[in-house]
């Protein structure tokens, strides 16, 4: 696949690495960018990442996560109350873009939007999903957990974001974890 290098933004590409199939510690993808000599892109870090966002709630959940920058983007995925503690995800130019930006000292901003099913969020009339927002602002090399309250009063400021963030559809405004140095990634 063609991306914009993650260390020089360049073109480059990414192709799966012949080498993981023989020694699972290599890197999954190698990375050939016109612009630079990387050639590993950390896809165990956007593992590491999304471990670190979702904390402990593992249940039958899709997750959605906006990170404000210059742009915005999103990405999706899912966790299963499988006992896996790292969440599988596919390879995301995005949170390639995250695992670099925070040791480079950017300034964005995370929100996760989750939505949990299952019998944990049964109601007499039936399955009622739940459905929470945290956040968390990254400046100068660190990950600052918001606190419902103000991921509430971000979202009402940035509505143009695109999330459902209307306070009356039921969506829980929730403190987010802390997420302590040093980081994983
Ligand atoms: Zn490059």
């Amino acid at each position: 696949m063609r991306l914009t290098c993650p260390y020089c933004h360049s073109n480059a590409t990414l192709a799966p690495n012949p080498a993981y199939e023989r020694r699972a510690a290599v890197p999954l993808y190698v990375l050939d960018c016109t612009g630079c000599s990387q050639t590993t892109v950390r896809h165990e870090n956007q593992e590491h990442l999304v471990a670190a966002l979702v904390g402990k709630r593992h249940g039958n959940g899709s997750h959605e996560l906006t990170v404000s920058a210059d742009a915005i983007g999103h990405t999706s995925f899912h966790t299963d109350p499988t006992g896996r503690t790292t969440p599988s995800i596919g390879y995301s130019e995005l949170l390639e873009y995250v695992t670099c930006r925070i040791s480079a000292a950017d300034t964005f901003s995370l929100m996760l939007h989750t939505v949990e099913m299952g019998t944990r969020y049964l109601s007499p009339e039936g399955g009622v999903p739940y459905q929470a927002v945290r956040g968390w602002v990254v400046t100068n090399g660190e990950i600052h957990a918001l606190s419902g309250q103000e991921v509430w009063e971000a979202s009402c400021r940035g509505s143009e974001s695109g999330l459902p963030l209307d306070p009356e559809a039921g969506i829980h405004y929730v403190d987010a974890d802390d997420i302590p140095r040093p980081y994983p990634w």
